[in-house]
């Protein structure tokens, strides 16, 4: 996963010259403290870097350029402690490559009532300098996150934490490599897409591979490889009596623990951060790889089954954003609905491929057959989803644009235990019910695939989504399917006709 230890974010000053040496040695020392205030709140997951003030179109470009172009420097925050004429920016805007913020705080959170005089008004004024950075930033068309309150506002904090992760994703996102082992699903729609889109917009490389590729490197595991494997999988779940040595199907587990080792050798020469897989292309594997994807999802690898690259990436920036925060995150698909008028919900499942790191406790390691693409019966893990907030988020290609898709769930226990079900699952309450939920999903063409995730907000897809500049709908507690609809067709034409505004 990302090292966050080793990631930058820039804190610029704007202001200008007419102020003078001493207000301008003012606003450098002000930023400083803010920025060692917030590295010392202990809540944002990377370093905040002070920049010096920049008070010329030169020194503005300069910084500009030079945040683009430092590899560890993942993103700006920017801030107007005076005015700073803002077509000093236009230059330094054009150049800047990395996503930003513009943090409109004020350093003095209380106005001094009493002591207040010209000296102060001189020197404290972003509550107008912001605003003249704010239209520079709109005429441009630019995408920010624009985050208002007092710096050392635990909320205002949050909000730069919640940002600087998504700034982390957005730089996991650019060339992130995505292994396809086979093609996507034979007459599938939606797992389709627009590849090369795909890498122009979020910056992707996504290659398709034959399985026999792996398979070359499931030959070369070794015997003690699998054993040493295998104790681990005794440590960590409640392995099935049948799946135990001596058990009938012990070697179906210990072909998984080989496509294991196989996919994580495959996936570190190559460099690659996800993966799919299709029950259909699987030529020289005996199983559906099960348990495998389970437990590289655990590892922070994204996942697609049926061939789904997007939601594959999706999943593993989703991962890295969330590194180290509570909730696991899983690839997830709507499988079976509970339609009973006074207790709606949706079990959500996949075959196999649901990732551990959501599970409510240990999870159980067994061996079913599967019903479907006539293979050996595969060893995977089975568990409920812990409960809370969650939320699915999906991508997918409207032919002219993409549009992510975020719906809030309420994840709830099951009503009653599913003694025949062997697979992994969740039971939610699609926001704000499932009728306006599942239909808005509908029209909007919500894939049947998602990234599940509980350690995240709809917020962060949101922010992700302006950095890339995509388009964005969010189905949640607010949702009014009249309203909705109506804006999936203005997003129609906005889409149309926002590159020509650029
Ligand atoms: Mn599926």
């Amino acid at each position: 996963m990302t090292d966050f230890d080793k990631k930058e974010i820039w804190f610029v000053t704007g202001s200008q010259h007419l102020y003078g040496p001493k207000t301008l040695q003012q606003v450098d020392e002000d930023s400083a403290t803010i920025v060692d205030g917030l590295n010392k709140a202990g809540k944002i997951p990377v370093k905040i870097v002070f920049k010096p003030v920049v008070k010329t179109p030169d020194e503005i470009l300069n910084v500009c350029v030079e945040a683009s172009a430092e590899k560890n420097c993942i993103g700006v925050i920017t801030w107007m402690h005076t005015f700073s004429p803002a077509k000093m920016w236009i230059g330094g805007l054009k150049a800047l490559t990395k996503p930003y913020m513009h943090l409109h705080t004020q350093f003095n959170r209380d106005l001094p009532w009493s002591e207040i005089d010209m000296d102060y008004m001189n020197l404290h004024q972003s509550a107008h300098g912001d605003r003249e950075f704010g239209f520079i930033n709109s005429r441009m068309r630019k995408n920010r996150k624009v985050v208002v309150g007092h710096w050392q506002d635990p909320q205002v904090v949050e909000q730069i934490a919640a940002w600087s992760r998504v700034a982390i994703g957005w730089d996991d996102s650019q060339g992130l490599k995505v292994a396809r082992f086979g093609d996507n699903m034979r007459e599938v729609a939606v797992t389709e897409g627009d590849k090369v889109e795909a890498q122009i917009k979020f910056g992707w490389q996504i290659s398709a591979f034959g399985v026999g590729d792996l398979v070359k490197y499931v030959e070369k595991v070794t015997e003690d490889e699998v054993a040493q494997l295998y104790k681990e999988y005794e440590e960590e779940y409640e392995v099935a009596t049948d799946c135990k040595p001596g058990g009938k199907y012990h070697d179906n587990v210990l072909v998984q623990a080989r496509y294991e080792i196989a996919l994580k050798r495959f996936m570190a020469d190559g460099n690659f951060k996800a993966f799919t897989t299709n029950f259909e292309n699987l030529t020289g594997l005996s199983q559906l790889p099960g348990l495998a994807s389970q437990r590289l999802m655990a590892a922070g690898y994204g996942f697609g089954a049926e061939g789904d690259w997007k939601q594959a990436a999706m999943l593993r920036i989703i991962k890295t954003m969330s590194k180290g925060l509570k909730g696991g995150s899983s690839f997830m698909e709507d499988y079976t609905y509970h339609l009973d008028p006074e207790n709606e919900g949706v079990l959500g499942a996949h075959m196999l491929e649901i990732c551990p790191s959501i599970a409510a406790k240990k999870p159980r390691l067994e061996v079913h057959p599967l019903g479907i693409g006539g293979k050996d019966a595969p060893a995977r893990l089975i568990f409920e989803s812990a409960t809370g907030a969650a939320m699915n988020v999906t991508l997918i290609d409207m032919g002219n644009r993409f549009r992510l898709i975020v719906n809030t769930l309420d994840v709830v226990e099951p009503l009653e235990k599913m003694p025949k079900l062997p697979v992994a699952s969740a039971f939610w309450k699609t926001l704000p019910n499932m009728a306006v939920g599942a239909a808005a999903w509908i029209y909007a063409g919500g894939t049947h695939h998602s990234a599940y995730t509980m350690a995240l907000t709809p917020e962060f897809i949101e922010s992700f989504a302006e950095i890339a500049d995509v388009e964005y709908v969010v189905i949640d507690k607010n949702t009014c399917l009249k309203e909705f609809k109506k804006e999936l067709k203005w997003n129609e034409i906005y889409y149309m006709l926002a590159n020509g505004l650029k």
